[in-house]
């Protein structure tokens, strides 16, 4: 079955065609635009550019198309990208405002020029509705919590990748298929428990802990604006700081909002820039405010992880993906700088050797394996669109 990913921003459209069946997973087309206006006529283009190359026989090859949606209002999980899918997303317009409306117009606009595709949609917090309540309720009087201000989570198909491929790696086939059919049948026991922290670092970023391929907590909370310092935004602040950064700042709630997710994070703390890569630069080049943000997405790397511990009752495996986790090794050996006592040794030639590749960077005597996981959303989108398509 081919199976279209489409990845949409508010003014971009990415795309990537997979053939799919029970033993083989295969990039067969990928494209994207900048800059878009009309969704329609970069999926029409993205189309021809696929039938002219021979990806597709016809528009009518392709079986289905899966939208990685951010979170919805009272829906989430793998599901068909119909008229509940569109309210949800629109209900939540402005707690997602770079992603929402891009999906809503996007899933429209398939629905129209692709009729005879299957469209579904994988909500990026499907990978949290199991956690337990206390992990996703804030304490918040009771009409918050109605109106759906809780801890839903995000990056929830690159920590399922995570949840899946750490059991692979880890030789426990009875957890990594209970990882794969999570979806499908919810968390079941197994005899021994796996317990692995997940860290996602790249321009956004978030820690989950994972138990039997199953989410127990995350740093993300109500929006993607939570949990660790990213490259532009705040990450956690104290709900306090708002009322009072008004007064004393004398900022509009709109200018609040737009200085906590545009001129924070990474950029905020170091005023250098919101790319690790530069902000790193400037560390090395002596420059304070840098080293203070490296420090800071150190600290709350570590705090964030350490946050799992207790929960998950030990720990089995540590892993790294996205953009900085994939390729920083320095950033990786502060993150477990010190954590022998916890069982957490990190081998520094195995370290410093693994850049955006698959590896196992502890030493051989480590009780915590330490893994780097490229990060792949698109191809964990197709998998989980064919298991829905081939499950029911
Ligand atoms: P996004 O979350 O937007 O998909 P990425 O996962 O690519 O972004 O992460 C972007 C971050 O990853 C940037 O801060 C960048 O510095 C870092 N990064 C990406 N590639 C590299 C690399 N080759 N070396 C060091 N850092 C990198």
């Amino acid at each position: 079955m081919k199976v279209l990913v489409a990845n949409l921003g508010s003014t971009s459209f990415k795309y990537r065609l997979f053939e799919m069946s029970a033993g083989e997973e295969q990039v067969l087309a990928e494209g994207g635009y900048e800059r878009v206006e009309d969704y329609g006529a970069v999926i029409t283009d993205a189309l021809e550019t696929m039938e002219k190359s021979g990806a597709v026989s016809s528009r009518d090859d392709i079986g289905a198309v899966g939208f990685k949606t951010v979170l919805g209002r009272n829906l989430s999980g793998c599901v068909d990208a119909d008229e509940k899918v569109l309210d949800a997303l629109e209900g939540f317009a402005e707690v997602a405002p770079a992603h929402n409306p891009a999906y809503a117009a996007g899933i429209r606009q398939f629905r129209e020029i692709l009729p005879s595709a299957r469209a579904v949609a994988l909500f990026e917090t499907a990978f949290y509705q199991w956690m337990p309540e206390a992990a996703t309720r804030y304490a918040v009087p009771e009409a918050w919590h109605k109106a759906g201000i809780r801890r839903y989570g995000f990056h929830g198909a690159s920590h399922k990748f995570i949840a899946e491929r750490s059991a692979e790696l880890l030789g426990r086939e009875d957890v990594a298929a209970a990882a794969r059919g999570l979806y499908q049948n919810g968390p079941v026991d197994v005899d021994q428990p796996l317990r692995v922290i997940s860290c996602h670092l790249g321009g956004s970023s978030s820690v989950t802990g994972i138990r039997n391929g199953a989410a127990i907590g995350t740093s993300m909370g109500f929006s993607p604006q939570s949990g660790l310092p990213q490259n532009n935004r705040v990450g956690d602040l104290d709900s306090g700081a708002i009322p009072y950064a008004s007064k004393a700042l004398g900022l509009s709630m709109a200018e609040i909002e737009r200085q906590l997710t545009k001129e924070s994070g990474l950029i905020g703390v170091s005023g250098v820039s919101n790319d690790l890569r530069e902000v790193k630069k400037a560390h090395d080049a002596g420059d304070p405010k840098a080293r203070l943000a490296v420090d800071v997405l150190v600290h709350e790397t570590r705090r964030w992880a350490s946050s799992f511990l207790f929960p998950l009752g030990g720990l089995d495996a540590f892993t790294f993906t996205a953009g900085i986790g994939e390729n920083n090794p320095w950033l990786r050996s502060a993150v477990c700088e010190g954590l022998e006592e916890f069982g957490v040794k990190i081998d520094d030639e195995r370290n410093n050797s693994c850049k955006g590749v698959e590896g196992e960077i502890s030493t051989p005597d480590s009780k915590v394996k330490v893994h780097v996981i490229p990060a792949n959303e698109e191809l964990v989108l197709a998998r989980e669109v064919f298991r829905k398509l081939t499950s029911n």
